[in-house]
């Protein structure tokens, strides 16, 4: 391609990856992006400026060097740009899909200033999947061992993660999974359609082939404690990323009725236990024709557009606006074009069931939103006007809380009120000599590449912590019960391995 000027490169129009027509993806769970070609590709890599001091790379959790693999893939290179991708990033295929680029790199991108940004998350998944199809990745050379053995306790995008910048120091590292099988969250929450089994399922055999160990149907804190961990099976170190599995609820009357999931149980029925597939898996699910769905986050939509795709007529109910909604814009947008009904400002105040306990009706009060207060944020106020509908499936999507159980049976390791682990914000250490967590457990509950980040400054303390490099300090981990989780404080810890 001819090289051109930044006033040229900023003529370009952005490139839209093609999506499947939503009347036939609406009956399969095929993903909804077709992919970009090598041309398409191509031109949108060109509408990088390339940047002397690129934004884009301090708005990406993992650092890649996003410049940079743009530009190989301007020049018709890419599987070298996947090369470039995975230096930093050992999960680009599931990031390019998954990841918020509307809030993280794509946010910053100063093409983004005058109209569209760079479609990078669009670019990252096309330079993995080139990779992936075309057989040009080239496994890491793994150290001699340290002779230091770490235990991992989750297998999500955090656990997933700090496996392999374990790994690929040269410790020895064992993943412990609660289900029977790994991924955690981008199995049993995030659906096929935005995320296919396969390209989780082929870095799991990555991690194995550089030699990550995998322990599953094992629940620490039940059938092993951290201390059995730590003194009986001789590990050297343990992080605990076991995510956010506590679904919330609204406690409104008729919580209890049957035909009332929570996004959590929902989505793992269909996807982790394959109840989509049922009778053909053994998972069973309830769901009838009219489905009502509390929540309008990227969840809710996830939610809203299965429930479709098993057939029924579905409802999202969110007490704000669609301005407010917290979905990615790309998530609400697709989820727009799929035939489901919006009752924006409707408060879901009871759950009406028949005389044999099953849900019939929601019972919602009409809202209007306030004035902006000092914050700017428009609060929903009850109008005294209610509304009925007939449902008779009811998906409560409004987030989960951290998984309680390691806290609960170790007493060393510190929480606050809401159950997050407690941890120094620079290494992520928890009160426990030897524990160090990460991803939705410290902070509550965020994104795929946000655990990712995270886990990567674990990953790069505990190797110094595994060297004697890192002294044994916890004054900085929060006492105080109402202190906040993590918040995203950068790749401060991340250092080189
Ligand atoms: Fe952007 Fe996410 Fe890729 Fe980083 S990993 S470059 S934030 S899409
Ligand atoms: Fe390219 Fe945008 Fe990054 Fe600048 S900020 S280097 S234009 S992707």
């Amino acid at each position: 391609m001819a090289e051109l000027n930044t006033k040229q490169k900023m003529a370009i129009p952005y490139v839209h990856m093609p999506l499947h027509d939503a009347a036939k993806r609406v009956t399969n769970f095929e993903e909804v992006p077709v992919g970009y070609t090598m041309e398409q590709a191509m031109t949108e890599a060109q509408r990088c400026i390339q940047c002397k001091k690129p934004a884009c790379i301090d708005g990406c959790p993992v650092g890649i060097a996003i410049p940079d693999f743009l530009k190989l893939i301007e020049e018709g290179k890419p599987a070298e740009a996947a090369k470039k991708i995975r230096e930093t990033n050992f999960l680009p295929a599931a990031c390019g899909r998954v990841c918020p680029q509307d809030k993280q790199c794509q946010a910053v991108c100063v093409v983004g200033k005058k109209g569209d940004a760079v479609g990078i998350g669009g670019l990252e998944r096309f330079a993995a999947d080139w990779e992936r199809t075309h057989g040009t990745f080239t496994p890491p050379v793994i150290p001699p061992s340290t002779g230091k053995k770490v235990a991992i306790v989750g297998s999500g995008p955090a656990g997933l993660t700090a496996a392999y910048e374990l790994r690929i120091r040269g410790h020895e590292v064992i993943v412990f999974e609660a289900f029977h099988r790994g991924g955690g969250v981008m199995v049993y929450g995030i659906p096929r359609f935005r995320l296919p089994l396969e390209i989780i399922d082929e870095d799991i055999k990555m991690l194995e082939n550089m030699g990550v160990q995998f322990v599953y149907d094992m629940i620490i804190g039940k059938v092993l404690t951290l201390d059995d961990l730590l003194q009986n099976e001789k590990f050297d170190a343990v992080f605990i990323a076991s995510g956010a599995g506590l679904p919330k609820m609204l406690g409104i009357k008729g919580e209890n009725a049957n035909g009332v999931y929570s996004a959590n149980e929902y989505l793992t029925r269909i996807y982790l236990m394959q109840a989509m597939k049922f009778p053909r898996y053994s998972t069973p699910l309830y769901q009838g024709k009219r489905v009502g769905v509390i929540g309008a986050g990227n969840t809710g939509m996830d939610v809203l557009r299965t429930a479709k795709r098993l057939g029924a007529e579905v409802t999202c109910y969110y007490r704000r606006t669609r301005a407010e909604a917290p979905a990615r814009t790309e998530e609400l947008e697709h989820a727009e074009q799929e035939f489901l009904n919006w009752k924006w400002l409707h408060n879901p105040v009871e759950i009406i069931a028949d005389e044999n306990n099953f849900v019939k009706q929601i019972k919602c009060e009409k809202m209007a939103l306030s004035e902006p207060d000092e914050s700017g944020r428009r609060k929903p106020i009850g109008t005294g006007e209610f509304v009925y509908d007939d449902v008779d499936t009811i998906v409560f999507s409004l987030g989960c809380d951290v998984n309680p159980i390691i806290p609960s049976t170790d007493k060393e390791v510190r929480i606050n009120k809401w159950g997050i682990i407690m941890v120094d914000h620079v290494t992520c250490q928890t009160s426990k000599k030897g524990v160090f967590a990460g991803g939705d457990a410290i902070t509550g509950g965020s994104t795929v590449i946000l655990a990712m980040g995270q886990a990567k400054n674990a990953a790069a303390a505990i190797d110094k912590y595994l060297k004697n490099e890192l002294k044994w300090e916890t004054a900085s981990i929060p006492t105080d019960p109402n202190a906040s989780g993590v918040q995203w404080a950068g790749r401060f810890a991340q250092g080189k391995r």
